[in-house]
Order: C-alpha cells, then sequence, then structure tokens
C-alpha cells in the first residue's frame, strides 16, 4: 500500500507526478486558517510531510501517530522541535547546499542595494523627481575594497566571502562556532572574535541559523559596536536580531544602513518602523527565491521523503539519532 504524503508546498507538475507514482498525496494550497484546518484533518493519516514555512510544534504533530518523516524545503530548521521529533523517531531532512549560491547572490544584492541606495535613488526617478544631477546628499558607498565581515561562515557564508574576495576585492573577516582553514587559505580571510568583527567591518553580514543560542545575537550592545558606516545586513533569520535595537540604531545614525531579507514576524507589518527609513532595504525573505533554485530544492525535499519513506537513509537527514536502519 502506498504512504500518505500531505504536502503542504505546491509541486511543480514533474514532481508531484514522481511523488505521486510512490505515495498517496494530500495537497494543502494554503496555510490560511481553511488550509491549517485542512492540514489537521489530514495529519492522523500521514506517514510524511513536505513543505515549508509552518511552524510544526507538538501540538500539531501529535494529530500524526503514523508520522515517519518531515521533509522541509529549505536549509534553515528552526520551525522544527528537533527533540521532540527525535525522540518520536520522525526523520527531518532539509535541503541544504542546492540554495547556497542563490542565497549568497541576494545577500550581495542587499550588499550593492544598501551601499548604492539603489531602491531609493530608483524610487526618485520612478517618482519623476530626478530634475538635476544628483549632488552629494544622494551620494552612495563603495563596495569594492572595503572590509566584509560574516558571522556564520557556513556553506552561504563561504559562498558570500568567494564573491567579496574575488569580485570586489574586499577583505574578508568573519566569526563562527570554530576557524575555518580553507576558507582563510581560499580567501584570504580572517577569524575574529564578535566584538572585533563588528567594529571592524564595512558591511557585517548575518548567515548563521536561528537557534537557542543564536536567538538576538545581535542587540543593542552589539550595535553599539559597530561604526556610523557600518551597513548591516541579514540573509539569516529575523529573530537573531533584536529589531527593536536595530531600529534605534538606524534612527540614531549610530548605522549607516541596513539589507534585510528576513524579519522577527514575517510577513513584515506593513507599519514597521523600518519602512519608514529611507536607509532599510527590505525584501520579502527571497534568499533562495529563483525559479530554479526553489525547483531544486523541492527535488531534493521530494527525494529525501521519498528515500525516508522507502526505509533508506535520506541524504539530508537532520537529526541522525532518529535514524534506525
Ligand atoms: P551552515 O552551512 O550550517 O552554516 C551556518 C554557520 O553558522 C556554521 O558555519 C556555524 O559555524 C555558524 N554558527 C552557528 N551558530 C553560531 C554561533 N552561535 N556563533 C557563530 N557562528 C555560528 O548553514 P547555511 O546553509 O550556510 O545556512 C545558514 C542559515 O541561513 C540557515 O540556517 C537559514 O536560517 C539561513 N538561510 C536563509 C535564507 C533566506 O531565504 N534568507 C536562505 C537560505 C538559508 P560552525 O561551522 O563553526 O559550527
Amino acid at each position: 500500500m502506498k504512504k500518505q504524503v500531505v504536502l503542504y508546498k505546491k509541486l511543480s507538475p514533474t514532481l508531484m507526478t514522481r511523488l505521486e507514482e510512490q505515495a498517496e498525496v494530500t495537497l494543502i494550497d494554503s496555510l490560511d486558517a481553511q488550509g491549517i484546518a485542512k492540514l489537521r484533518a489530514a495529519l492522523p493519516r500521514a506517514h510524511g510531510l513536505l513543505g515549508a514555512s509552518l511552524k510544526l510544534d507538538a501540538e500539531l504533530l501529535d494529530l500524526a501517530p503514523n508520522l515517519q518523516a518531515i521533509a522541509s524545503v529549505s536549509v534553515g530548521v528552526d520551525n522544527y522541535d528537533i527533540d521532540y521529533l527525535t525522540e518520536r523517531g520522525i526523520l527531518l531532512t532539509n535541503t541544504p547546499d542546492v540554495l547556497t549560491e542563490t542565497t549568497a547572490d541576494t545577500g550581495f544584492a542587499l550588499i550593492l542595494a544598501t551601499a548604492r541606495r539603489v531602491v531609493e535613488l530608483a524610487n526618485i526617478v520612478r517618482a519623476g523627481l530626478w530634475q538635476r544631477n544628483i549632488g552629494s546628499a544622494h551620494f552612495g558607498t563603495d563596495v569594492h575594497g572595503k572590509t566584509l565581515g560574516i558571522i556564520g561562515m557556513g556553506r552561504i557564508g563561504e559562498a558570500l566571502a568567494q564573491r567579496g574576495h574575488f569580485g570586489f576585492g574586499m577583505p574578508v573577516i568573519y566569526h563562527s562556532h570554530s576557524p575555518k582553514p580553507a576558507v582563510e587559505q581560499r580567501f584570504g580571510a580572517q577569524y575574529r572574535s564578535l566584538p572585533q568583527l563588528l567594529q571592524e567591518a564595512d558591511f557585517v553580514c548575518l548567515t548563521l541559523p536561528l537557534t537557542a543560542e543564536t536567538e538576538g545575537l545581535i542587540g543593542a550592545q552589539q550595535f553599539a559596536q559597530m561604526r556610523p558606516e557600518t551597513i548591516f545586513i541579514n540573509i539569516s533569520r529575523g529573530k537573531v536580531v533584536d529589531e527593536k535595537a536595530l531600529i534605534e540604531a538606524l534612527r540614531s545614525e549610530q548605522i549607516r544602513a541596513a539589507g534585510l531579507d528576513v524579519f522577527e514576524r514575517e510577513p513584515l507589518n506593513p507599519d514597521s518602523p523600518l519602512l519608514q527609513l529611507d536607509n532599510v532595504v527590505a525584501t520579502p525573505h527571497i534568499g533562495s527565491a529563483t525559479h530554479e533554485t526553489r525547483e531544486a530544492m523541492a527535488r531534493c525535499a521530494v527525494e529525501n521523503l521519498l528515500a525516508a519513506l522507502a526505509g533508506e537513509r535520506p541524504a539530508n537527514l537532520v537529526n541522525g539519532r532518529a535514524w534506525k536502519a
């Protein structure tokens, strides 16, 4: 008998066919109240779940006694209680690697957009307010040759370092749990303590996961260690940053600008003070959002789930302790 899969993210026809060859699929096509009600009704039968952008807590998962695996269409796994899943023997998989380059591209888009004030100045043109050559009040700041500071030197951090080093001649400094000799060799990157990095970097870029340890890692004290020239970029998770402290740092010109793809609460409230500030470039969590990469992530998740349901160890198993051959 085919296994039951609850899908809470739409797949391309090719991937849907691939999944349906092996499993009976229930599609939840939106995560509004009606969709959640449909999900709750489907959970008691589910052997596998596949999707993203939904906090799957114990209250919800207790409705799924037969659940064997969850395939997240993301690399970040902060929406899951990994200890709870492991205790229940539920395998959790993610989609690393396939989104690394695209997310680093997004990081660099934010670096360039904030430094060169691309959105703010493009809006002036669009509003018909470009009436003479712009003056120094609208000048930006250079990116090339500036110091790139990366907090979290993992896959995405490394891809950002590669762009900065080879593309823009930027000295790279980084902070991580541990030094990365290979990265130091390839990009001339240098390890720094967190306070040292915050003081030295022209661009402070967050590329670490949201964990109990990193939640609120960057707050008032850390913004105070940055310089008025610092540009702050977050492509990791919103909750790594104390957003109130960020707003205050921007308002008081403790830092120059911020490029933000992620927020404490998403979607960002249209009334957020962040959106009143010209020196903020805000994007709607688009780190991996290209046609090619989202398809590659979905494919990766489908293969992970099918492997898990077939009793094989999936390629991207997050909670190895839950694995029993
Ligand atoms: P990764 O390869 O696991 O890299 C994360 C790095 O963060 C690791 O190198 C780790 O250092 C470091 N780190 C973890 N906790 C730390 C701490 N407390 N202090 C200092 N460094 C710490 O993950 P990745 O694939 O690069 O992805 C990173 C994160 O980016 C994801 O978890 C996700 O939240 C976010 N992301 C966002 C988007 C988006 O759409 N904006 C897209 C993709 C990913 P060690 O290696 O030394 O342990």
